[in-house]
């Protein structure tokens, strides 16, 4: 079990989009594998504007400063609907 950064509910990891640093952009590691930090997120838009208003990516991922979430917004899991908090249920 992982929490989501975002809403900060438990959910299974396959549930969750591990999140990881790249050059001081988050990015998603689809394959759930780079090495380091990882931030475990609901591919929900809802989530992702939660984690950023907390400033939760930079908390998690033990980094210095403001990260870059543009390449995040652009991924399919969270490209529609910005804000509407809704996020799959655990099975
Ligand atoms: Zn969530």
């Amino acid at each position: 079990m992982r929490t989501c950064v975002g809403c900060r509910q438990r959910a299974l990891i396959g549930e969750l989009l591990r999140v990881v640093v790249v050059d001081g952009r988050l990015v998603v590691d689809e394959r759930r594998r780079l090495p380091g930090r990882g931030a475990w997120l609901h591919p929900a838009p809802g989530c992702l504007a939660k984690a950023e208003r907390k400033r939760a990516f930079p908390r998690a991922l033990r980094a210095q400063g403001a990260l870059d979430a543009a390449g995040l917004r652009e991924h399919p899991a969270f490209a529609t609907e910005i804000g509407s908090g809704n996020h799959p249920e655990p099975q």
